[in-house]
């Protein structure tokens, strides 16, 4: 049976970058069906609802779902629940995608867009996989209210032993296609969630570890070792919070956000979710010069992760690589190509 890839472009940048990714299913996997659907504003504008049950229907049934953007400056004043972003958070949801995954790799070609030291970022190839579904943001109770006279406002940390150990094997499998090394980070001194976090993947690696080298670190110190010396990491393991922070701070180890992808994963055999990490950037869009790179490399991991075809990630990614070594730039990167310029270099590489 074909392999199905939904594209949802949605807003701003997003159809303008993944109008790039199209041309290089076309070059790498021309085998592949392609679908397409409405996310976010364009959801909204045509159905008024940012998601329809429709479109999370043909996620689910897809091998893989490609997200461009959402949101803008048009909905701002929209109902909460129908914002663009309510959208992306429905689709996550619908999907049960657990763990989001965000590479920070340095491109040697980069090394110079980034604000550490040289030496610091060369060679930088982390992976942090971070629990999506659960932790803090979603824990209850929650809430603003008043009691014995005091107004406060409250969350709940909560993980249960089945969230952490699919978390947990997530970044097992991935470990173990590269340096084998997976640190958990937690504040086990501090928070009873963050104790269990720490005795529950000590308890998934002796089960389901073999081959990993596992290791644990507090937040905190992971937040400093990652300015300090982050080439001593190879995959970090989080909870939704920590995951969230060390994530971004890890991203601008590396360069402009135009280069950013990420992928979130579900269970085996469901379709995972893959969107660049930066937004609809409504500052640039419609004028041809968003970098595509973040979009390209998202469908990159999703070849890898969800279609079975690392040889060809492998491939583009490496041409990736190649144009930006042979001077290719945006303009977030100092450069002149456009959009489409940027994605021919990468072809020409290929
Ligand atoms: P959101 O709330 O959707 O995350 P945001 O405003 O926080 O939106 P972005 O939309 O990612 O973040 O934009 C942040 C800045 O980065 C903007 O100045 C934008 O132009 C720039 N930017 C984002 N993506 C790209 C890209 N692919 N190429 C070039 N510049 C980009
Ligand atoms: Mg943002």
């Amino acid at each position: 049976m074909k392999q199905t890839l939904l594209l949802l472009p949605g807003d701003g940048i997003g159809p303008e970058v993944i109008a790039e990714v199209t041309r290089l299913v076309d070059l790498l996997a021309p085998d592949l069906q392609i679908e397409e659907g409405l996310v976010g504003g364009a959801s909204y504008d045509a159905h008024g609802t940012p998601l329809t049950d429709e479109t999370l229907k043909r996620a689910l049934a897809s091998d893989a779902v490609l997200l461009g953007a959402v949101g803008g400056p048009k909905w701002v004043g929209t109902a909460r629940d129908k914002r663009p972003e309510a959208g992306l958070l429905a689709l996550r949801k619908g999907l049960d995608v657990f763990a989001n995954l965000r590479p920070a790799f340095c491109f040697p070609a980069l090394v110079s867009e980034s604000s550490l030291k040289p030496e610091v970022v060369e060679g930088l190839d982390i992976m942090i996989v971070r629990e999506l579904t659960g932790g803090v943001y979603f824990g209850t109770p929650r809430g603003i209210d008043e009691k014995g006279g005091l107004r406060r406002g409250y969350d709940t940390a909560i993980y249960t032993h089945p969230e952490i150990e699919r978390v947990t094997r997530v970044a097992f499998e991935i470990a173990r296609g590269r340096s084998g090394r997976v640190c958990s980070v937690e504040k086990s001194n501090v928070m009873d969630s963050g104790l269990f976090w720490r005795q529950e993947v000590t308890l998934a690696h002796a089960e389901l570890g073999a081959g990993v080298d596992l290791s644990h670190m507090y937040a905190d110190a992971c937040a400093m070792e990652l300015v300090r010396a982050p080439k001593q990491f190879d995959v970090i393991l989080a909870d939704n919070l920590f995951g969230d922070i060390l994530s971004d701070e890890a991203a601008m180890l590396t360069g402009s956000i135009g280069m950013l992808p990420s992928a979130s994963l579900g269970a085996e055999g469901t379709p995972g979710l893959y969107e660049p990490v930066h937004g609809s950037a409504p500052d640039i869009a419609g004028k041809g010069i968003a970098n595509p790179c973040a979009a390209i490399l998202s469908f990159e991991m999703a070849l890898r992760w969800s279609l079975g075809r690392a040889k060809v990630a492998d491939a583009l990614f490496a041409a990736v690589g190649v144009a930006l070594d042979k001077g290719a730039r945006t303009k977030d990167l100092g450069g002149e190509l456009s959009t489409r310029e940027m994605t021919d270099a990468i072809i020409a590489a290929l």
